[in-house]
């Protein structure tokens, strides 16, 4: 039995859920390694989206009739599910966003607005996407708090004897990514957050890129904010969620204010806001997206998140092994611990030209900063090609990638 079989991922039967891998680009087999940035669909998603339109549409909670009990029950239903999967102790603790970014700018207006003094300190890490970023320093601007910067190795690992010295009494709260973006590097979370802790400090984790690849526990890794979006875990664009200990929800201030979100709207005796999680979700929410983010769940359950995460180990491998025998070709983020994600860059040849005419061959990857400027600058570039990987992808498409890749840097230099 070879190392791929040894998986028991059956990737034939996995690559028949997505429709979507049938297509071809530019006359060729689509070769998707774009994954970081949206994975592809499965049809019980699709199909769920479909359904919900064509049976039960309507606005949910307060409706009195059939269909908008029945979304109700879907819409409320995904938050169990994501609730279950994260760990988290209450459903209460689940919030609907429209994505990572919204759950980020959550905690940083409201939470953020209500706690943060002048002086008060906020570390985050080089290697941040910057929604984990940009709105730290929004808020650093308007309320003078300092923001503080934990620096990555040649590598791509963070240094946390740097970290650890960062931590003092007026910090207030720690941001870091779960695993890297622009990388792939996994960071000890659970570590981080105990050193957080021991400090007074919360921690907030941005998991875009851990939940669908690795199993995440909430309360074994102990922290305090935990956001992801659904369209990077084969779930539908424009749905994602914050989970928050209880506690902190509870005391802190609605965001958006609106509809959904109260129990009680006067001029005269003052508005009472809802219980959490509705006094953060204000309007009409992706009430078919949240519906389907809970079908791409129950796929990952069905496939089995650690036969995934076996089967995206074997490919990176291989595909690191394939990459560093490119003549001319340097990997960007060689930390030990690391998932899907394959940056690159090679000399003589610019990424973009690179993203462009290895499209014309029908390989999807991504060229630019990856929303990571600050760290990409920090190592002297502004731009990296980047493959990343998702369950579906097969040796041979590494192999193909590879090969598809050899062509171009031929053709450019
Ligand atoms: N954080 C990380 C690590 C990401 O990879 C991304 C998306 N590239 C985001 C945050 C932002 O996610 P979204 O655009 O879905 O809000």
């Amino acid at each position: 039995m070879n190392a791929f079989a040894e998986t028991m991922l059956d990737v034939a039967r996995v690559r028949s859920d997505f429709p979507i891998l049938e297509r071809e680009v530019h006359g060729k087999p689509l070769i998707y390694l774009d994954n970081a940035a949206t994975s592809q669909t499965p049809s019980a998603v699709i199909d769920t989206l479909d359904d919900y339109y064509r049976r039960y549409n309507a606005n949910i909670h307060r409706g009195l009739h059939t269909l908008a009990d029945e979304a109700t029950a879907a819409y409320e239903g995904t938050r169990e599910k994501v609730r279950a999967w994260l760990g988290a102790a209450s459903h209460r603790e689940i919030v609907f966003t429209r994505g990572t970014t919204e759950a980020i700018n959550l905690v940083a207006n409201s939470w953020g607005r209500a706690n943060l003094r002048p002086g008060d300190e906020i570390i985050v890490s080089l290697m941040e996407h910057h929604s984990n970023i940009v709105p730290w320093q929004m808020l650093a601007e308007a309320l003078d708090v300092t923001l503080k910067v934990i620096p990555v190795d040649e590598r791509g690992v963070l240094d946390q004897a740097a970290y650890r010295d960062m931590l003092g009494e007026r910090t207030r709260l720690v941001c870091v990514n779960h695993v890297s973006n622009a990388l792939g590097t996994v960071n000890p979370v659970a570590e981080m957050a105990r050193a957080a802790h021991e400090h007074g400090a919360l921690i907030l984790v941005d998991g875009a890129q851990a939940v669908p690849h690795q199993r995440v526990d909430v309360q074994a890794l102990d922290v305090d904010f935990y956001a992801f979006s659904g369209h990077k875990a084969y779930g539908p664009t424009g749905v994602g969620v914050l989970y928050g200990r209880e506690a902190l929800l509870e005391a802190m201030p609605p965001w958006q204010g609106g509809g959904e979100m109260i129990s009680r709207v006067s001029f005269e005796k003052g508005t009472v806001y809802s219980e959490i999680p509705h006094k953060f979700e204000a309007g009409t929410p992706a009430i078919a997206e949240v519906i389907a983010l809970g079908a791409a769940l129950d796929w990952i359950a069905d496939t089995g998140i650690d036969l995934m995460a076996a089967w995206e180990h074997h490919l990176l491998e291989r595909a690191t092994d394939k990459l560093k025998a490119v003549d001319g070709l340097r990997m960007i983020g060689t930390a030990p611990d690391k998932v899907s994600v394959l940056s690159f860059v090679v000399d003589g040849a610019h990424s973009q030209d690179i993203g462009l005419l290895i499209d014309q061959l029908g390989v999807a990857i991504r060229t630019g900063h990856h929303c990571a400027q600050p760290m990409l600058a920090s190592m002297g570039l502004d731009a990296t090609c980047r493959a990343s990987l998702a369950a579906y992808n097969t040796p041979e498409e590494v192999d193909a990638f590879v090969e598809a890749l050899q062509k171009v840097i031929a053709m450019v230099r």
